[in-house]
């Protein structure tokens, strides 16, 4: 069985959790520091925190950001409901910007024109999510600029995207943005089972999201508003309210282990990704588009089925998942969901979306996925369109 996605675990792996079961503690020890620091080198950001999910870090960096009820988010309709549901969270209010056809990131023409109109009526969103859809950084340059413009905070949902870079430097180094999200859900990048890190350069955000962490619990001194207990050691203060999104230390071991092959993964992603391209590239479908300024990280690599040729996406999947090759569809358009479209929402709104939604295809792809697996799935690929003819 072929899925679109899996871990690879080895005994480094296996013996980093073992340690960490056979040690004083299983969770708040010290591991999760280790696993944040040296995250934060890695993709060159003063700040990182590990939490439980990357849907808990969306969370609590809206939290972060003053996110409060009557206040809006835009993100990409094309990503996981976490991108979005995060603001509900908070009690604030979501809308959606259309998708470019090419890179199938949120398109920043069409955000503009979205941002003029909402400046008109006095309803310019309070932050932006923008998606690194399949582990393509979005032009966060260009991002940023209107965010000057329009006055408006940034969180890049990195969930796919641990790895990849933008101008020459790794996604997460917050160069055009407030927060940075990661995933480490077994189909990312690496994996802690369950599991997200937040990145950022603000001191002051950082704070914030460790507190909200951990209940809004501080037993920092300097933190402490009650002055009459701070001598005892036993001693803290809950000073906001927060949550327990903690990430354990046996997670974090695994991230840690993970994060040393990280290069060899991403590498192996694009070896399989680049011969996708080149041995696929005859039919009737196109990839997303790569930009200069940004190396995937090859989360996913997608077809999309020419328009002449997207009723036959289905059937394809169908062909190809009974050969045991599990593709997906990513995603499920956010505003087509029951519950998004009771909320009032239009799908059909965001056209891009929907065009691409009923014509991509999720091919498999991750760093245990052999080459000659990929020629296989390739194969079958082209005797399927070759059947139609
Ligand atoms: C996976 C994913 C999430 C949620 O990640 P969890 O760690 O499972 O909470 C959020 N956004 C995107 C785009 C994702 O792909």
């Amino acid at each position: 069985m072929i899925n679109y996605g899996r871990q690879n675990i080895d005994q480094g792996d296996i013996d980093a959790v073992v340690d960490v079961l056979n040690s004083d503690y299983l969770t708040q020890g010290s591991k999760i520091d280790e696993f944040e620091k040296n995250f934060s080198k890695y993709v060159g950001s003063e700040y990182a925190t590990a939490v439980s999910s990357a849907t808990a870090a969306l969370h609590i960096a809206c939290l972060a950001l003053d996110l409060k009820p009557g206040d809006t988010v835009w993100t990409s309709p094309n990503s996981f409901v976490a991108s979005s549901n995060c603001a509900i969270y908070c009690g604030a209010n979501v809308d959606f910007v259309d998708i470019s056809k090419d890179d199938f990131n949120l398109c920043l023409n069409t955000l503009e024109k979205k941002l003029i109109k909402a400046k008109d009526k006095g309803m310019l969103p309070k932050i932006i999510i923008p998606v690194h859809f399949a582990g393509l950084s979005c032009d966060m340059s260009s991002l940023h600029k209107l965010s000057l413009k329009y006055n408006f905070k940034i969180i890049e949902d990195a969930s796919h995207a641990t790895g990849g870079d933008y101008n020459k430097k790794k996604i997460g180094s917050c160069e055009f943005s407030d927060i940075t999200v990661f995933s480490f859900h077994p189909v990312k990048i690496i994996t802690t089972g369950e599991g997200g890190m937040l990145s950022t350069n603000n001191k002051a955000l950082d704070r914030s999201l460790k507190l909200l962490r951990t209940h809004g619990i501080t037993r920092e001194k300097s933190d402490f508003i009650d002055s009459a207990n701070t001598h005892n050691a036993w001693y803290y203060e809950q000073i906001y309210l927060g949550f327990n999104y903690r990430i354990t230390d046996i997670q974090a071991a695994l991230g840690l282990s993970q994060l040393y092959r990280i290069e060899k993964f991403l590498e192996q992603r694009r070896l399989i990704a680049s011969k996708y391209q080149k041995d696929l590239k005859n039919l009737p479908i196109s990839f997303q588009s790569q930009s200069m300024n940004a190396q995937s990280s090859w989360h996913l690599f997608v077809i999309k089925l020419d328009d002449d040729y997207s009723y036959l996406r289905d059937d394809l999947y169908l062909f190809l998942r009974n050969k045991k090759i599990f593709c997906q569809i990513h995603y499920i358009p956010i505003p087509f969901h029951p519950y998004y479209r009771k909320l009032g929402f239009d799908p059909h709104k965001y056209q891009n979306t929907m065009l691409y939604f009923k014509a991509c295809l999720s091919l498999p792809i991750y760093p245990d996925l052999k080459l000659e697996q990929v020629d296989e799935i390739i194969q079958l690929i082209k005797l399927f369109f070759n059947e139609q003819k």
